[in-house]
């Protein structure tokens, strides 16, 4: 269920669109979400396995870091299982960006400005555009360049900004533009200000983050904190949830985050109650079974699973499908925000995950025909 009210309206700052692989980033392309593998690249196996996870979370783009020259020499196997475009990710070692280029890489995270010198950039730049690649800068608080260190006293949202024109600037007197940037800072204040700065700055797409969030529920409220601010002020095309935690957990609390700014959509949005005394059932194993067993679900759709009437039935008026619990064990379901039929407890579960699954592929159906219309 939706509907269109002006209250909820986001208005996404504009700026270019360049291409990773066939994911658009910027302009009007839906808000990418990325992240990023922790295996060696390397091993190769392990890699692609945890990009499939990644790929079946959702992830848009996945980035792979290239330390030394055995991961680029896995790479190559690894771009060509891989079923979503992936960026390099390069410091200092431009020859591994040339390699990466060469081997698949869709997108090449390195700042020209800490590779050594207007050659090398030259080269990377050849390579990037023989390839098809875009580059991603990113700019991070915990590695300033030294001399904006000594002219701004200690990292700051001008020093950073600053440190993103210097390296734009290379890659634009090579005539390069395919470019996204990131100003991260571990510090909130830090680097909402920063990216702030940035896109007033620049028109190029930005790519989010705030690095070094923490662990998973930590990470995830700094995150949400950070970049929430800065999706709800229209700034933002693509987004990396940090986490000390495996990457697909990183691209669920990414879609979270853009769900709940209706950014976009994907599979289940659950609305639930904390449960109280009031509750017709445990609601807490209810929807975290729900959870799990709806995982697969891609298409959009929202679920309200609310403990009893107080707030019940308000909830399932806004929602695709809705169970409210009752006395006796015996709880209603809403279909479409209207009251349909009552469920009993232990039939309850396998009812609601039947209904979701006819409902996703009722719309699908749907979309399917549409599509076919036109
Ligand atoms: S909806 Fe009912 S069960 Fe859930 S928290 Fe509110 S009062 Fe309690």
């Amino acid at each position: 269920m939706s509907s269109v009210r002006p209250w909820r309206d986001i208005a996404r700052r504009q700026c270019r669109q360049i291409m990773v692989g066939r994911v658009p980033v910027g302009g009007d392309a839906p808000i990418a979400v990325q992240t990023m593998t922790n295996t060696l690249t390397s091993d190769a196996g392990a890699t692609i396995d945890q990009i499939r996870r990644c790929e079946e979370a959702g992830a848009d783009i996945v980035r792979v870091s290239c330390p030394d020259v055995e991961s680029t020499a896995a790479f190559k196997q690894i771009a060509r299982a891989a079923n979503v475009p992936l960026v390099a990710d390069i410091h200092f070692h431009y020859k591994r960006a040339l390699e990466a280029a060469d081997a698949g890489a869709a997108c090449l995270r390195i700042n020209p400005g800490n590779i050594g010198g207007h050659d090398r950039v030259a080269e990377v730049v050849r390579a990037a555009k023989a390839n098809g690649c875009s580059i991603r800068i990113g700019v991070n608080a915990g590695s300033l360049e030294k001399d904006l260190l000594e002219k701004y006293g200690e990292p700051c949202p001008e020093a950073l900004v600053e440190s993103a024109l210097d390296h734009i600037k290379l890659l634009q007197d090579h005539d390069f533009h395919e470019y996204k940037v990131a100003v991260k800072a571990s510090d909130v204040f830090l680097a909402v200000s920063a990216y702030m700065g940035l896109a007033e700055a620049v028109d190029c797409p930005l790519h989010l983050g705030i690095t070094e969030a923490g662990g998973l529920i930590g990470g995830t409220v700094k995150s949400s904190i950070g970049m929430g601010n800065l999706l709800w002020a229209g700034i933002g095309d693509t987004i990396r949830v940090s986490l000390s935690a495996p990457p697909e957990e990183e691209v669920r609390v990414g879609f979270e985050m853009l769900k709940a700014l209706g950014l976009r959509t994907r599979g289940v949005r659950v609305v639930s109650c904390p449960s109280c005394a009031r509750q017709g059932f445990d609601v807490i194993k209810t929807v975290e079974a729900l959870e799990s067993r709806l995982s697969h679900i891609k298409t959009p759709l929202s679920l309200s699973v609310l403990g009893c009437v107080v707030n019940g039935p308000g909830e399932a008026r806004e929602t695709d499908i809705g169970l409210t619990g009752g006395g006796n064990g015996k709880h209603m379901v809403y279909l479409s925000g209207v009251t349909s039929h009552t469920i009993q407890s232990d039939a309850m579960l396998d009812h609601i995950v039947e209904l979701v699954e006819k409902k996703a592929a009722e719309i699908e159906a749907a979309k399917a025909e549409a599509e076919l219309a036109q």
